[in-house]
């Protein structure tokens, strides 16, 4: 039983999602204590018991003392078995992070498979659908896996209601090297608001704007969703490179301002783009499960996460490949598997 200590490194809910799916797909049963145990309230939130009980509906596997506000559990895996899922996350927790959880034992699976997610598909401190969608997939597609997804409904945080459909045709993953990006191609700022005055996504946009200079005028768009989403909004900036893109997101909010959360996100991107790495911080510590399910491969990034360290960590008990990030002359780190 491999024994998980969840306050070690970034200590939040992401070492609960790497733990089930690697637990999946290498038959190790583990143990997590101190789940969640550096965030503000500690323990098992809704939305990460959501993604344990549907790992555990994939795998067959049998779950002990995983309940919301728990701080350890249990996990021993079964066989995991393709087929169709249908899975709600309650008040609005994020579709993207069951999907991070199900989708690698998923695709290393016997067969096809169709998801339906239901909950938050633009959730704060969650890859939003485009994200997941435009950056991370079409990299599992280049390692030989084809994953479709389609956006049906979104779902802002708190009332969610979004939807999200994913098929998914297992193969073996490939080992890719992604060093370079490539040229930029493209460009894009879509300021999507719901059940919000339309002056919200617009002050967005003029702030974006002033600090992408470079990005033409008819990149940027305002999208008015139905008033039932809502209310909510978020800011999506989008470079789009030959071998990969980013997507960076500002997710409105209650108490922080157009302009304030456009300016960080604008910034950020804004980096993203002076730097030659091919994943951006997010990118990098989800691509860090199927690349070490590859067994080599290797991607630049930017300064490694404490999110990226730690799934590296977590990788590293269960699998006999331990991702390394080494340094460049360019200023960029390589992810490289020892
Ligand atoms: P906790 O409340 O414990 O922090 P959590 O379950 O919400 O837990 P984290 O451990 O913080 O999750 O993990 C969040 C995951 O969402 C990470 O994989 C991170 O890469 C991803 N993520 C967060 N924000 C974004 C974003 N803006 N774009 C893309 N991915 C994101």
């Amino acid at each position: 039983m491999i024994i998980i200590d969840g306050s070690e490194g970034e200590g939040g809910g992401q070492i609960v999602r790497n733990a089930c799916a690697l637990s999946l797909v290498t038959g190790q049963p583990f143990r997590i204590v101190n789940a969640r145990a550096r965030r503000e309230k500690p323990g098992l939130m809704r939305q990460h018991v959501t993604a344990i009980e549907a790992a555990a509906a994939i795998g067959n596997a049998g779950v002990e003392g995983a309940m919301v506000g728990s701080d350890a559990f249990t996990f021993t895996p079964g066989t995991v078995v393709p087929g169709t899922y249908h899975f709600a996350v309650g008040t609005a927790g994020s579709t993207g992070l069951v999907l991070q959880t199900v989708l690698m034992p998923l695709l290393l699976a016997g067969g096809p498979s169709h998801l339906i997610l239901e909950g938050g598909t633009h959730n704060m401190m969650a890859p939003p659908f485009e994200f997941i969608a435009n950056a991370f997939l079409p990299v599992i597609r280049r390692m030989g896996a084809r994953v479709e997804m389609r956006l049906v409904r979104h779902g802002f945080y708190p009332r969610g209601g979004g939807r999200i459909e994913v098929d998914i045709y297992p193969a073996p993953l490939v080992p890719i090297d992604c060093l370079d990006r490539g040229a930029l191609l493209r460009v894009s700022g879509a300021a999507l608001f719901a059940g919000l005055p339309a002056d919200i996504a617009a002050r967005e946009l003029a702030t974006a704007r002033k600090l992408l200079p470079d990005w033409p005028e008819d990149a940027f768009a305002l999208r008015q969703l139905p008033e039932a989403c809502g209310p909510g909004n978020i800011l999506l900036l989008e470079a789009a490179f030959e071998h990969g893109a980013e997507v960076v997101a500002g997710f409105g909010r209650l108490g922080v301002s157009a302009e304030s959360l456009a300016r960080t996100a604008a910034q950020r991107m804004a980096g993203f783009l002076a730097s030659d790495a091919f994943a951006g911080p997010y990118l990098a510590d989800q691509l860090l499960l199927p690349f070490a399910l590859a067994g080599s491969g290797t991607f630049t990034t930017v300064k490694p996460s404490q999110h990226s360290l730690t799934a590296a960590d977590v990788i590293g008990r269960f699998l006999p490949v331990r991702p390394q990030f080494v340094q460049q002359a360019d200023g960029t780190h390589r992810m490289m598997l020892n």
